[in-house]
């Protein structure tokens, strides 16, 4: 399969530079030059697949020419062992809702379903063209974790990864900074999430200091990410066996959403797909009445939601533009002067397939009470904007994308329930033991400097 950049078409890249890179050097996104659509009759054969089966079928539609069918087979194999839960992914019952719980891997968050395969992905490439790269990440708590659980300890690659010192929640902080393995690298900034992103950002557009040390990133826009994420939705349409299925999704950087947006395009019967928001609702304005304005970020609740421009929306904006690239590129330069308004047209060409809502504090509160009352069960903060969201749109046959495990958010379940969930006995050790991670100063060239002295 072939890539362009979201911001030109004149250039075709192959899966492992999208992978490598992550983002094209005129700042666009990568995207296929063409997707498979699925017929009804080929969507039945993948019907009774296990989920690992179902992942190598799909995944393996991006990256052929990267990887043989039995490599990515053991590859992916290899990448699930590590959950809780046979099926890697889990569907339960929520009144008349359904949840999707994806949080049953190593780091208790929806993002190792990605990261855990991409983590093998790297190692695969690496060794066997024998190269070394360094990744450097910021977080606000998952990303983090997730990425480290997913590279610690495999060859050709270290990981450095920046949080904000004190910002984080000390569960989140533990499942990272308790990490033995020699190549990974705790660094907590002495600023706010922003900070770190910021830092993370002035390393890679330094490009003699970022080619110096192959520097790499595992953010949200890697393509090789969203397929991964893709899975997920096919596995549910099938288990839940109706006609069409809606899902709602707690959204941030628009990475998850997107994913079920693929899959749609890919010809799954998808009926809605909802954003749903915290606090921060640009997304929420945006698809409800075309605001694409971006304010302050606030403090929630629902932290890895904490975003005000969500970087994949950039591949919403090009497909609903028909593919076009010039299109694209001026949206975003409007987007970067804080002036887009998305016009008539577009909009009703988003709302076929997406529907937003937005939950406040209180009302995110209020949800967890509601459903640990009512169904005895104590949602996270985040999946508690999902279930918020489709309750106030009550659609049909809707999946609730459950994206962290509630033990990871203590206090926001103890704020409205006066209770908390446990760790699981796997992770029990990470509160005891010894953590390590050095704090630097919010400053570009200190944290270069940490980086050059361990690589
Ligand atoms: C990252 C994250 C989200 C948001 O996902 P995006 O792909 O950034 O939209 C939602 N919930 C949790 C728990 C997360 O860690």
């Amino acid at each position: 399969m072939k890539y362009i950049s979201t911001r030109s078409s004149a250039k075709e890249f192959n899966f492992n530079e999208v992978f490598i890179k992550g983002l094209a050097d005129d700042g666009g996104l990568y995207v296929p030059k063409s997707l498979k659509k699925y017929s009804t009759e080929e969507l039945l054969k993948l019907k009774n697949l296990n989920y690992n089966e179902l992942s190598t079928e799909i995944i393996h539609l991006f990256l052929a020419d990267f990887i043989s069918r039995e490599e990515l087979s053991s590859l992916i194999k290899k990448s699930y062992s590590t959950f809780r839960e046979k099926d890697v992914v889990k569907i339960s019952s929520l009144g008349k809702l359904k949840l999707l719980e994806l949080f049953h891997g190593p780091t208790l968050a929806f993002k190792d379903v990605a990261m855990q395969f991409i983590g093998n992905l790297y190692e695969y490439y690496l060794t066997k063209n024998d190269k070394k790269i360094n990744i450097v990440v910021a977080t606000s708590g998952d990303t983090g974790a997730a990425a480290i659980d997913a590279i610690k300890g495999k060859s050709n690659l270290n990981i450095f990864v920046l949080h904000p010192n004190n910002r984080i929640s000390s569960v989140q902080r533990k499942i990272m900074t308790t990490v033995e393995e020699k190549n990974v690298f705790n660094i907590a900034i002495d600023g706010n999430f922003d900070d770190c992103q910021n830092i993370v950002k002035q390393m890679f557009s330094d490009l003699e200091f970022s080619k110096s040390i192959n520097m790499s990133g595992v953010n949200s826009i890697n393509w090789a990410r969203i397929i991964a994420q893709a899975v997920y939705y096919f596995y549910s349409y099938f288990k839940l066996d109706k006609e069409t299925v809606s899902f709602s999704v707690p959204t941030g950087n628009f990475g998850d959403v997107f994913a079920g947006y693929l899959s749609k395009k890919m010809g799954l019967p998808i009926n809605k797909l909802i954003v749903a928001t915290n606090e921060n609702d640009i997304l929420h304005r945006a698809i409800s009445k075309g605001d694409y304005i971006s304010r302050e970020v606030k403090e929630t609740l629902s932290p890895s939601m904490d975003i005000q421009l969500a970087s994949n929306f950039e591949r919403l904006i090009y497909y609903i533009n028909n593919s076009d690239s010039e299109i694209t590129a001026d949206i975003m330069k409007k987007i970067k002067q804080n002036s887009y308004q998305i016009e008539k047209n577009n909009l009703d060409i988003i709302q076929k397939d997406f529907l937003s809502e937005s939950c406040n504090e209180e009302e995110t509160l209020n949800i967890i009470k509601k459903n640990y009352e009512e169904n005895n069960i104590i949602l996270d903060p985040h999946t508690a904007v999902g279930v918020g969201a489709a309750n106030k749109l009550s659609i049909n046959d809707c999946v609730v994308l459950s994206t962290a495990h509630p033990c990871k958010f203590p206090d926001a379940t103890n704020n409205a329930i006066s209770k908390h969930e446990n760790l699981p006995n796997e992770l029990q050790h990470v509160l005891n033991k010894d953590e390590n991670f050095q704090v630097l100063n919010n400053n570009t060239e200190e944290v270069k400097n940490f980086v050059k002295s361990k690589v």
